[in-house]
C-alpha cells in the first residue's frame, strides 16, 4: 500500500491539479447519522454511508468526459481529476488514481483492505468524511495498474475554468 501511495505522490500531474482546485488538506468531518440524513438524498446517503452501489451503465458521471474534477458529495473534497478517468467498460466511472493533497503529499481517498475467499480488494473512502465511494482493483490502466471503480451518487463534477485548462497544456 505504501508503495501505491508513493508512487501516486510522484504523479507530477495529480500533484498539479490538487493544486489548482485545493492546496489544503480539509479538517476531518464527523456528523450524526441524523445529520447525513439531512445533508444527502436518500440514495446519496444509501451509497455514501451505508455502503450501497448503484446501478452499473445508468448512472450519471459514467459517460461524462468533461474536464474538470470531481469532489465528494458529502463533504467537497476534490477526490478525482478528469486526466485520470478512462472507460473500464464495468458500468462505473474509473479512475486510475486519486487526487493527493499537496499539503502532506497524500491522496485524498483512503484505502481499506476487503478479504474475499477468491481476492482481496479494497474500498475507496473519501479521506475527509469516510464517505463509501466504490472500491479499488488491480486491473487499471498504467501508470498505477489501479481501478478505482466509483459510484457516481458519490461525486459531485465541477468543470475546469478554461484558463486552469489551458495552463496544464503548457
Ligand atoms: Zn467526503
Amino acid at each position: 500500500m505504501l508503495k501505491i501511495i508513493n508512487s501516486l505522490s510522484h504523479h507530477g500531474l495529480c500533484l498539479v491539479l490538487a493544486q489548482l482546485s485545493l492546496g489544503n488538506r480539509p479538517d476531518k468531518l464527523e456528523l450524526t447519522e441524523e445529520e447525513w440524513k439531512e445533508r444527502l438524498t436518500p440514495a446519496q446517503f444509501r451509497i455514501t454511508r451505508k455502503g450501497g452501489t448503484e446501478r452499473s451503465f445508468y448512472n450519471k458521471y459514467y459517460w461524462h468526459k468533461k474536464e474538470g474534477v470531481y469532489h465528494c458529495i458529502g463533504c467537497d473534497t476534490p477526490l478525482f481529476s478528469s486526466e485520470t478517468k478512462y472507460n473500464s467498460n464495468s458500468g462505473w466511472p474509473a479512475f486510475w488514481a486519486p487526487i493527493v493533497c499537496p499539503d502532506d503529499n497524500q491522496p485524498n481517498v483512503k484505502l481499506i483492505p476487503v478479504e474475499r475467499p477468491d481476492r482481496i480488494f479494497h474500498e475507496a473512502k473519501c479521506i475527509t468524511c469516510d464517505a463509501h465511494l466504490g472500491h479499488v482493483f488491480d486491473d487499471g490502466p498504467p501508470p498505477t495498474g489501479l481501478r478505482y471503480c466509483i459510484n457516481s451518487v458519490a461525486l459531485n463534477f465541477t468543470e475546469a475554468p478554461e484558463n486552469e485548462l489551458e495552463d496544464l497544456e503548457q
